[in-house]
């Protein structure tokens, strides 16, 4: 899944975690989080894979459950702290977001030895068939055109429904926007 899809799919699953639980719109800080969550995994894997080799391929440590178990854990311990729940629960709706949306096409085609990066170090690292031109090749080989489609589609309802709700988490990286629109009361 490309950046803008992982990006979609934290949304549209935060978006409704929000609504189930609270009945409002996503908003301000825990939206920032929620977008490092959805791009980490690829952030620590690719370069640490691909540029300096630490890491047996680009979905190992940070594509693994069980990381994600331990770096939640701490992170919660962090935010009890801190009183920042919220962002760490909409960090942690990215993060495992990210895992699931890698492990959705493969698992769609029935390639279930390409979902074992969710158990790694436990399951062995996938050996990815370099000889048909690697990671992204694989990956986008099972079939381009659909998904492609897929997740552009993704990309432009989560965009419609971030601008519907007045752009959140904008506030919080550009000075001065002022991303406060009437806050939905909850349902009594
Ligand atoms: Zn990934």
């Amino acid at each position: 899944m490309w950046p803008w899809g992982h990006a979609a799919v934290g949304y549209l699953l935060y978006t409704a975690y929000r609504r189930s639980r609270f009945d409002l719109r996503p908003h301000g800080v825990p939206v920032v989080a929620l977008a490092a969550g959805t791009q980490l995994p690829d952030l620590i894997d690719k370069p640490l894979a691909w540029q300096f080799a630490v890491l047996p391929n680009g979905r190992s440590f940070g594509h693994s459950l069980l990381v994600a178990a331990a770096l939640l854990v701490v992170l919660w311990a962090v935010a009890e702290r801190l009183d920042a729940h919220e962002s760490a629960v909409a960090f942690g709706i990215g993060y495992v977001g990210h895992l699931f949306g890698d492990a959705l096409y493969p698992a769609l085609a029935g390639d279930f030895y390409y979902v074992g990066f969710l158990g790694w170090p436990l399951i062995p690292a996938i050996e990815y068939n370099l000889a048909t031109g690697g990671f992204l090749d694989h990956l986008f080989a099972l079939d381009l055109g659909p998904l492609a489609v897929f997740e552009l589609g993704l990309t432009v309802v989560a965009v419609g429904l971030w601008y519907r709700h007045g752009m959140p988490g904008l506030g919080v990286v550009v000075p001065g926007y002022d991303e406060s629109i009437p806050e939905e009361q909850p349902k009594s």
